[in-house]
């Protein structure tokens, strides 16, 4: 697992790559901002902690700059009592973040439950789906929005996010989210189907994600 440290103050960068590289993560730091971005073109990174007060460009611009061309886990250093940080930081996707003074070993384990969150379910880059999924939260954002599902909608577009363009038939969804609920029937996929469709096209109108397979079932299919 490689990570990405961006931290103008040498000290703070010190004691993070201590912690990081003694959590056996390959660490690179770099200082500024445009040093990053030369560094993320060269290394497809897995994570990036970044901080936001930095020399050149801030971090969120930097953060906005990384995800261009995938979606890239970003973990935000905020400085004490900047809640407009910490809430803006939230508002353009950071995974998490820890306030300064923090514990490196703090650091350390909240980069490991990122890296484990996105690593769990093989979600391909937002850029090309649109669709980030927080499998601890039980949340899924779609193109930048958080998407306000039912528990059942949200059960339906979890499952076939987990595997992109398989056909899952309407008995595999059911037994995936419904268990063995009783009050299910052969409509009940097809209904949930149809009002998370809604809600899909109230943030993309122009894409259909979710393929109705006759006979078969349903995929998604992402791209
Ligand atoms: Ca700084």
């Amino acid at each position: 697992m490689r990570i990405l440290l961006v931290e103008d103050e040498s000290a703070i960068a010190d004691t993070v790559l201590y912690a990081l590289r003694a959590e056996g993560f390959e660490t690179t730091h770099c200082l500024t901002g445009g040093e990053a971005l030369r560094e993320a073109q060269r290394v497809a990174y897995d994570l990036a902690v970044l901080d936001i007060g930095l020399p050149d460009i801030g971090g969120f611009a930097l953060c906005r700059e990384l995800r261009r061309d995938r979606d890239l886990p970003v973990i935000f250093l905020t400085a004490q009592n900047a809640e407009a940080d910490r809430i803006l930081g939230l508002e353009i996707g950071a995974d998490d973040y820890v306030t300064k003074p923090f514990s490196p070993r703090e650091l350390a384990t909240r980069v490991r439950v990122v890296l484990r969150r996105k690593g769990g379910a093989n979600i391909p880059a937002e850029s090309e789906a649109g669709f980030v999924h927080d499998g601890e939260g039980k949340r899924i954002r779609y193109r930048g929005q958080a998407l306000d599902l039912t528990r059942y909608e949200y059960g339906l577009l979890a499952a076939l996010l987990q595997r992109p363009g398989a056909v899952l038939s309407r008995a595999q969804l059911m037994d995936r989210v419904w268990g063995d609920a009783l009050d299910s029937g052969d409509r009940t996929v097809d209904t949930h189907i149809k009002t998370l469709r809604a809600k899909l096209r109230e943030i993309g109108p122009d894409s259909d994600p979710i393929r109705t397979h006759r006979g078969l079932g349903y995929s998604l299919e992402l791209g």
